[in-house]
């Protein structure tokens, strides 16, 4: 068993507060590194100790420098380095320089991540061990004729996707032949640019799916168990915006089918860490594995309050060397790990609606925020006087509520959310408010299509 000394943190903002804050509890001593463009930024004052990085860089390569990075590591004596999400979260390079370097990664090993972290090899792993797949081809297109085959074989509509893709970026429905033809090569250069790989596959797309998404836990001696599900439906653009748990639109049966999927793709790759293994859930109720994201997820924070776990703090006791089993974790099987309640999350942007959700930048010159019972705020960048860049993610804060049923925790989301006063920036407040207030969200209704389907919630 290793005991962390000093744990850096190779991320920004919310994540990297949220890390700060279990390594404190853990008796951990924090490092953080921060951008020319982040010297202002609160999260560098919530670690004990913050290192300027990237000098010469621009924003966002600052935080993707992996030498700079381990060395700055190595001359701090940190002993691990938490990567966060985004950035080399999912980076197989940065795993194994940490490891040159003596420096533990919290999170899986490299071999895993190369098995995972792609969307195609993912897919392998999945029908390997009988996980349902949507129909595709499992590997990177070469030519128009092989994209017009399968579509011709499945029928339209189909998804061209980018193996490396992430964010819900690097993805095009195409709804016929022609469109087919004229998006492939300016999908292969999309995906050059945004992800430094060109590779492209194929596969059917679903209509009016759920997102539903298992979270799992494996430790360094083969434990796996899943902390079950979340219903991350509400999106635009294929990104996240209202995440739930339970996902009680479905079944007993259901769930457990999936949840025992995750653990079946866990287990073949002796997964270790946290992970989350996600799914795709088509109106007759048939499921498919899409992809596994090897890292903790914006989302992490209801699987959190519904099941008492602390998963940041899991990931650095299995990085430690701790078992699932130890007292430490006290997670010895699969029903050690039962769920009370409802939660919400509701990401609170510094976007505008009625501007396509155009990022807005500048100082805020109000900030108050809510409080109370049921409701745990997860923030980056909110104060009086912050001022907000154009360089990063628009994430201001992560409202997410906590309550004995569905409709008593989105009506604590709603009074949360109204309870902020933000001035000075926009935010999209107001169309989240619209989302959980709609029936069919109470409902537990809502499939990936839902905002599309429903311009009035963006007035
Ligand atoms: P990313 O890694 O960019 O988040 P995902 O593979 O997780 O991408 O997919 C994000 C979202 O895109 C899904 O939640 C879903 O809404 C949509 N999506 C992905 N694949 C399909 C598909 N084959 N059919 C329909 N929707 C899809």
């Amino acid at each position: 068993m290793k005991k962390f000394k000093r744990v850096l943190v190779a991320n920004r903002g919310e994540i990297a507060i949220r890390i700060f804050r279990a390594c404190h509890e853990l008796g951990i001593r924090t490092v953080a590194i921060y951008s020319h463009e982040d010297r202002k930024s609160l999260f560098r004052t919530k670690a004990d100790e913050s290192y300027l990085i990237g000098k010469n860089k621009g924003p966002i390569e600052a935080y993707l420098d992996i030498d700079e990075i381990i060395n700055l590591a190595k001359n701090k004596g940190v002993d691990a380095i938490h990567p966060g999400y985004g950035f080399l979260s999912e980076n197989p390079e940065f795993v194994r320089k940490c490891n040159e370097a003596n420096i533990e990664f919290i999170g899986p090993t490299e071999d895993m991540m190369k098995q995972v972290g792609d969307k195609i090899s993912s897919k392998i792993v999945a029908k390997e061990v009988g996980v349902p797949t949507i129909p595709g081809i499992e590997k990177p297109i070469n030519s128009e004729k092989e994209l017009l085959k399968f579509a011709d074989h499945c029928g339209y509509p189909v998804m061209l996707k980018a193996a490396a893709g992430g964010g819900g970026r690097g993805m095009r429905i195409v709804r016929d032949e022609d469109e087919l033809i004229s998006s492939f090569q300016s999908a292969k250069n999309e995906a050059k640019k945004a992800f430094g790989i060109d590779s492209i596959f194929i596969e059917k797309y679903l209509e009016n799916p759920k997102h539903i998404e298992v979270q799992i836990l494996g430790d360094k001696s083969g434990n796996i168990v899943h902390l079950f599900e979340r219903d991350c439906s509400i999106q635009r653009r294929h990104q996240k915006i209202i995440e739930f748990t339970p996902a009680f639109s479905l079944s007993d049966e259901k769930r457990k089918a999936i949840c025992e999927d995750a653990i079946k793709i866990g287990k073949s790759v002796n997964y270790r860490n946290a992970g989350t293994v996600e799914f795709l859930v088509d109106n007759k109720g048939n499921h498919y594995f899409i992809e596994m994201n090897p890292r903790i997820q914006v989302e992490h924070t209801i699987t959190e309050m519904v099941t008492g776990i602390d998963i940041v703090q899991s990931q650095i006791l299995i990085a430690e060397g701790y078992s699932l089993d130890s007292s430490r974790i006290n997670l010895p099987n699969q029903e050690s790990v039962d769920v009370r309640g409802y939660s919400i999350q509701c990401r609170i942007t510094t976007e505008d609606p009625k501007n396509n959700f155009a990022p807005d930048t500048g100082k805020i010159d109000v900030y108050r925020s809510a409080n109370g019972f049921g409701i745990r705020l997860d923030g980056g960048n909110g104060y009086t006087g912050s001022v907000i860049s154009p360089y990063y993610d628009s994430l201001l804060v992560k409202t997410i509520s906590y309550s004995r049923t569905f409709e008593d925790a989105a009506r604590k989301a709603v009074r949360s959310i109204r309870e902020f006063a933000i001035k000075g920036i926009k935010t999209n407040s107001a169309f989240l408010i619209n989302i959980l207030m709609h029936e069919t969200f109470l409902n537990g209704e809502c499939d990936t299509n839902f905002l599309d389907s429903h311009p009035e919630i963006f007035d």
